[in-house]
């Protein structure tokens, strides 16, 4: 199906505004939004406007019950001034996956992609030139119906905003293993990207960098003692030449990174193994010289290299330098700015090809 998307501009762009050199993170936006509305059963009306706040009746749905998803994803730009998408069509899947499970409509994948080209080429001034920053893609999915009641809502919102944002300069982190609140279950909603799971995330996260960490290290909701990810980041060590990730279980989020990482490892010649791994066998790892490496890995950060992990009263050990985590980084970024060939064919224009 083809889909005619309406495209108001701005009279002036704030672009001009923007210091490139100090993006202050999450907070600045450009200048317009793609929105699409759900009503009847179908998708109507996809347009490129101005982004401005929207009036949201006080028994909208999504404030009451929840049914609220989201994407997360990144565009960057050659040194030729070309905007290059990573992975987008892995993005749309997931966002119907997540809608699936929250009784949310699937939206048309090929207008998601059409819908995120047209936006990214309206604003390309705003993709920040420096290898490693990005201009950050923020899909997202409400529902918007006002109805005071349990059942799925009627009508939808789907938005994607773009907010520019420098390199990350991501120190090397210390995660807390934590031990008394979970964050997904299977069979709940920790392998959907919807928005409750991240607010029943805030309460721990702010109490284990309260201790001192910078992140909370999530463990099975059982035992306390098979490894999940890590706030909004999958994990990978390396264990004696190795990588090992936890297995998708349907209580971890299916990170496109994760996909990446693996990919690429296996290509670089490393064995990856995807299986449940214990914090018994990174404590024993630790202590035995064989835990190499750790890191966690994400749209937001990229690649986070882990320091330490604190498990009850122990602190682990976990790497003090990350070759491997770096020549990711390093590789990831380079295909994305377009430096680096793009081996795995990652890299979507937004441009419109000549047929
Ligand atoms: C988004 C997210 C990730 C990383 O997914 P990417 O597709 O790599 O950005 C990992 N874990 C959680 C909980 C997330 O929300």
């Amino acid at each position: 199906m083809n889909y005619k998307i309406n495209i108001s501009k701005v009279e002036s762009s704030k672009v001009d505004s923007l210091d490139f050199d100090n993006i202050p993170l999450g907070k600045t936006f450009t200048d317009h939004m793609f929105i699409c509305d759900y009503e009847n059963g179908a998708w109507t009306n996809p347009r490129i406007e101005p982004l401005k706040p929207i009036a949201t009746h006080p028994a909208a749905m999504a404030l009451h019950y929840g049914q609220a998803i989201f994407e997360g994803m990144k565009a960057t730009v050659t040194k030729e001034g070309e905007p290059l998408l990573f992975r987008p069509a892995k993005n749309a899947e997931r966002l119907n996956f997540s809608a699936d499970r929250m009784g949310m409509p699937d939206f048309p994948e090929n207008l998601f992609i059409e819908g995120l080209k047209q936006l990214v080429d309206l604003e390309k001034k705003w993709i920040p030139p420096v290898e490693g920053s990005a201009l950050y893609l923020r899909p997202f999915m409400y529902a918007d119906e006002p109805f005071i009641g349990m059942r799925a809502a009627t009508s939808y919102k789907f938005i994607i905003m773009a907010s520019p944002s420098g390199p990350f300069f991501t120190k090397r982190i210390k995660l807390y293993a934590e031990t008394k609140y979970i964050r997904a279950a299977e069979g709940g909603t920790g392998e959907a990207k919807a928005a409750g799971n991240y607010a029943a995330a805030i309460r721990p996260t702010e109490l284990a960098k309260a201790k001192g960490y910078d992140q909370v290290l999530w463990l099975d909701p059982h035992e306390f003692n098979y490894i999940q990810e890590v706030g909004t980041m999958n994990i990978f060590f390396k264990i004696a030449g190795k990588f090992y990730t936890p297995n998708l279980n349907g209580a971890i989020l299916n990170g496109i990174t994760r996909l990446s990482v693996i990919e690429l490892l296996k290509a670089r010649g490393f064995e990856v193994i995807e299986r449940q791994i214990t914090l018994e066998e990174i404590i024993e790892a630790s202590n035995n010289g064989t835990l190499e490496e750790a890191f966690g890995t994400g749209t937001a950060v990229g690649i986070a290299m882990i320091e330490a992990i604190g498990y009850k009263d122990l602190n682990i050990h976990v790497s003090d330098e990350n070759p491997v985590g770096q020549m990711i980084q390093d590789t990831i970024n380079g295909i994305r700015s377009g430096a680096m060939v793009d081996e795995f064919n990652w890299m979507v224009k937004t441009e419109k090809e000549l047929v």
